[in-house]
């Protein structure tokens, strides 16, 4: 799906006249490092973002700036979708392929290990992986008929916090496409964008996602609990199979850490009330834009 990025632009930046706070001069922030950009950058420099990444299914629904774009698809993004792949490869699904492994008698053979539609497992050498002395020898020395081998997958590198950086990334940007700046251009979340850009530093707690049981629709709902007052936002990664995440962007009030040791609490037996965030324009509709920041700064923490 792809997007009129001028439309977006023009929507973005009237949004971001009625909720300038900050001393930005800018027409339009990237909603990840913030950098300041005008309506000429629209065509080079900002870029269409998809959400999540379009290799798990993702829309285009925001612009960021080239510089963040690629650098969250090679620091992060990648190590979500190898952590998915890896985990498909290990159920062996029906129509898959992949890279594997053979270690006999001291050689080493790549190959691609190839399963059907009706499960038959076939094994293809790769010529161009393999010197052709040592598929030579596998075929007609090592590989014997009948032989049972061990076939190892060529590992994918993946980060548990890189991973977390990248479900914390889509979690916020399909935040910022709902909601635009309104509450999200508070410090409080500079961390939280920080953790996307510096997925190796603790900016923030790993843990503000679950995949446990979610048992409602994808959407942005509004948590019902001071605790962690804030907003579930629930999405779905779609590589061969079906992936719900549910990410905790607390409110400003909130401290992180709280947020997570709450969110730790809740199991399959919890009750966790939600509301559905309701379907207002929060870009130009000064009412609608009060009502959220009301909603985020209106109340105070009580232990
Ligand atoms: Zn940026």
């Amino acid at each position: 799906m792809s997007m009129d990025k001028k439309e977006y632009y023009i929507r973005m930046h009237s949004n971001l006249q009625y909720v300038k706070k900050n001393n930005c001069n800018g027409d339009y922030l990237c909603p990840i490092c913030l950098n300041e950009y005008s309506e000429q950058d629209v065509k080079n420099v900002l870029t269409e973002e998809d959400v999540p990444q379009k290799s798990l299914g993702g829309n285009r629904i925001a612009l960021t700036c080239r510089k963040c774009n690629s650098r969250c698809g090679s620091d992060i993004d990648i190590h979500l979708l190898n952590a998915i792949t890896t985990r498909e490869h290990r159920l062996f699904l029906p129509c898959s392929e992949r890279k594997i492994r053979i270690e006999k008698d001291g050689q080493l053979l790549n190959a691609n290990l190839q399963i059907d539609e009706d499960r038959t497992i076939k094994l293809l050498v790769d010529t161009k992986r393999n010197k052709p002395d040592t598929w030579i020898d596998f075929h007609n020395n090592i590989l014997l008929p009948n032989e049972v081998v061990n076939v190892e997958d060529v590992p994918l590198k993946r980060n548990e916090r890189r991973i977390s950086a990248a479900l914390l990334k889509n979690a916020y940007l399909l935040l910022f496409a709902k909601t635009g700046y309104t509450f999200l251009l508070d410090k409080y979340y500079d961390s939280l964008r920080k953790q996307i850009l510096e997925p190796d530093v603790f900016h923030v707690p790993d843990r503000l996602w679950t995949m446990q049981n979610i048992p409602i629709p994808d959407g942005i709902y509004l948590t019902q609990d001071n605790r962690y007052r804030g907003f579930f936002v629930i999405y779905t990664l779609r590589l061969k199979l079906l992936y719900r995440v549910c990410v905790l962007i607390p409110t400003p009030n909130v401290p992180y850490l709280m947020a997570v040791k709450e969110l730790e609490k809740i199991d399959s037996k919890s009750q966790v009330k939600v509301l559905r965030l309701p379907d207002l324009d929060y870009f130009n509709n000064m009412a609608s834009i009060e009502t959220l920041n009301q909603w985020c700064y209106g109340w105070s923490l009580k232990f």
